[in-house]
Formats: structure tokens, C-alpha cells, sequence
């Protein structure tokens, strides 16, 4: 399991983008990299398709490292360490270290 997951709200908290908070669109588990929503844009220049198409530039979010984050607490709303638990059914769950309460996926 990853500390940070899909729709996650994390905030940054080093490198170029520190102190922006956005919700994560896609975890890279591979790599260690994650995307987040208008976090690390980039400019693409995109071409022409068509005559009615005029191109353009188009801002994409590029994947930072997922230890430049912290995940947003929804519980206490705070910038929080996890740590990992597991229910008495044996399944594995996040703990928030501010809080202690459970951090389900996608809340
Ligand atoms: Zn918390």
C-alpha cells in the first residue's frame, strides 16, 4: 500500500512548489511519483489538427516525488505523517500521527 493514494488531498512541502495544496489524480507506485492537480504545470505547445484548429499551449501537471508531500489529514485538516495500522480483519489502514484516526482512500 502507498502512503499517498488517488484523490488524496496533499500539500507540498519541498522543492519548486512548496505550500501548494491539491488533490492527487494519478500515483505513480513504480517510481515513487505522484500527479497533482494544478501542481508542477507545464506549458505544452500543442499544433494545429485541422484548419479550424488553432493549437496552442496547453498546461499539463507533471508528477513530483511523493516525499516532497504530506498527505491533508480530512479529519483534522492538517499536513500529517501517516503510519499504518491494520483492523482487527486483518486489513491495513492509514493512520493520521496528528489525529490517530483512520484515513480511508478516497475521503
Ligand atoms: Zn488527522
Amino acid at each position: 500500500m502507498m502512503r499517498i493514494i488517488k484523490n488524496d488531498t496533499v500539500k507540498v512541502i519541498s522543492g519548486n512548489h512548496t505550500g501548494k495544496v491539491g488533490k492527487v489524480l494519478k500515483v505513480f507506485p513504480k517510481t515513487n511519483r505522484i500527479i497533482v492537480e494544478k501542481v508542477a504545470l507545464v506549458k505544452r505547445h500543442r499544433k494545429p489538427r485541422s484548419q479550424t484548429d488553432q493549437g496552442g499551449i496547453l498546461e499539463k501537471e507533471s508528477s513530483i516525488h511523493i516525499s516532497n508531500v504530506l498527505l491533508v489529514c480530512p479529519k483534522c485538516s492538517q499536513p500529517s505523517r501517516t503510519k499504518f495500522g491494520t483492523l482487527a480483519d486483518g486489513k491495513k489502514v492509514r493512520v493520521c500521527k496528528s489525529c490517530e484516526e483512520m484515513v480511508l482512500a478516497g475521503e
